[in-house]
């Protein structure tokens, strides 16, 4: 039964009726007909495991709940969709109809989340508006999968029929991908994303004659577009409030503080794109709800991250964006099995500025490192965010993972990491059944063959993902994308 879960041990499957024909059968029929009775049984437990009200008992794991705590050896009991109990191992034990699943020397976490990401114009081959799709969001979810990934917050530069049209396909089970949460953006009249992705917003907006990008005249017309937003049931804002370097307008402060008091008013929740650390604390006072890029540095000190926990606001750092561009990332084995070589040869030595290890500026990390210091100690939930999707060739999922290294090498402990892509990005993307293994959350988790705790590139070894219950093919996707 390897189809359930990509582990050395095979499951083992309790009861299976024995059938017995009468021996007048001829050799052929009864070939036949055991064959079939074999299929159908596969075919029957495949369903089941596809969360149709079967109960796996997953056993002995390590189980990193989300929240920071963990079992050393945990059970897991889920039935359908759900995760129904969750214990020490010696406390659950198997009833009748159950599978059982031993994960001895596995380690299980939630499914992780990506809070910053721009699905839809990264296709297989090219990124750009032509990419936009049903079938490429679809494929671009399907990687989040691959790689552990349960949801993914697309940040403004969406077309929200589109969008929906796949949401409403992933909450019927049609398909089994990570979820999608999409933001309307705003932003002053005719800007946005950066001066090369506006153009392709621009055209995908013209394309599928939708609107992707508010423009912000006055607060009286800002205040409107809030409240158009809400009735078209999008329940997140993407504000774009700096310059982008001088090339574009930065948004005045009396727009961002009427889309602020109008969204929260309605209960709607306000991301921002900044330029700098000074311009948080004003943001935080007109009730913005997260930072979608942290700009760490010597500006962003203890002041601010005291005033962003006390607000309750989150940060993504969203670091690996400036690295990750400039490292021949081609040549990871993680990132390789999901490429052509076609593809792969884009990302190694020698393709653009890349480079196997790129330099670092010393005294910027240390800058970074008490930057991210300051917002750990003041408690400030980070969040993982990588903008993947934003620029060509910053691979969804596999960027996250990335990102997690890099939240570790300037400070947090493993397991802070995997609560910030786990439970802190849930919270505050309103995912109430995800982000933690814990009864009545959905079944949604990643099984890995090595410790995370003992070394974050660990969240790499990944053995097995489950959205919703059911097993993610990994080897079918692979397959399907190696072979383009
Ligand atoms: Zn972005």
């Amino acid at each position: 039964m390897v189809y359930y879960l990509e582990t050395k041990e095979p499951l083992k499957v309790s009861s299976v009726n024995y059938i017995t024909l009468h021996p007048a059968i001829h050799r052929f029929f009864w070939h036949t007909l055991v064959g079939l009775l074999a299929a159908s049984l596969l075919l029957l437990l495949a369903d089941r495991a596809r969360g149709q009200g079967q109960s796996v008992l997953f056993t002995n794991a390590r189980l990193i709940l989300g929240d920071g705590n963990v079992i050393e050896r945990g059970s897991m009991y889920i039935e359908g969709a759900s995760i129904v109990a969750i214990g020490e191992s010696d406390a659950l034990a198997a009833t009748a109809g159950t599978i059982t699943v031993d994960l001895l020397g596995k380690t299980v976490i939630p499914a992780l989340i990506d809070g910053h990401a721009h699905l839809g114009y990264q296709g297989r081959t090219s990124w750009g508006a032509e990419n936009y799709s049903q079938e490429n969001l679809i494929d671009n979810l399907e990687q989040y999968a691959y790689y552990g990934f349960g949801a993914v917050f697309s940040a403004g530069s969406d077309a929200p029929g589109l969008a929906k049209t796949v949401q409403t396909r992933l909450a019927a089970r049609e398909l089994n991908a990570a979820r999608m949460l999409i933001a309307a953006g705003m932003a002053p009249p005719g800007q946005g994303p950066n001066d090369q992705f506006l153009t392709h917003a621009l055209a995908v907006e013209q394309a599928t004659r939708t609107r992707i990008l508010w423009g912000l005249e006055s607060p009286e017309q800002a205040r409107a577009a809030v409240r158009e937003i809400q009735a078209q049931g999008t329940q997140f804002i993407k504000l774009w409030v700096d310059d982008r370097g001088g090339s574009q307008q930065k948004l005045p402060a009396a727009l961002y503080r009427a889309v602020a008091e109008e969204a929260n008013a309605l209960g709607l929740r306000v991301f921002v794109h900044q330029q700098f650390a000074e311009d948080m604390p004003d943001l935080i006072a007109a009730g913005a709800h997260g930072f979608l890029h942290g700009r760490l540095g010597r500006t962003l000190g203890e002041a601010i991250a005291t005033q962003l926990s006390e607000a309750n606001v989150f940060v993504v750092p969203n670091l690996g964006l400036g690295e990750l561009r400039r490292e021949a990332i081609g040549e990871d084995p993680f990132l390789g099995q999901i490429l052509s070589s076609n593809l792969l040869s884009g990302l190694l030595p020698g393709a653009g500025q890349r480079t196997l290890q790129p330099t670092r500026d010393a005294a910027l990390e240390v800058e970074q490192q008490d930057s991210f210091k300051a917002l750990i100690d003041a408690g400030v939930d980070v969040v993982l965010g990588t903008d993947a999707g934003a620029v060509p060739d910053h691979p969804f999922g596999y960027t996250g993972h990335r990102e997690l290294e890099i939240f570790v090498r300037l400070g947090m402990s493993p397991l802070q990491a995997i609560t910030a892509a786990t439970h802190n990005a849930a919270r505050h993307l309103q995912l109430d059944d995800m982000g933690l293994l814990q009864p009545g959350y959905s079944a949604d988790f990643v099984i890995l063959d090595e410790n995370p705790l003992q070394d974050i590139r660990n969240t790499r070894r990944i053995s097995a993902v489950y959205l919703k219950g059911t097993p993610i093919d990994r080897a079918a996707l692979q397959r399907k994308w190696v072979s383009r």
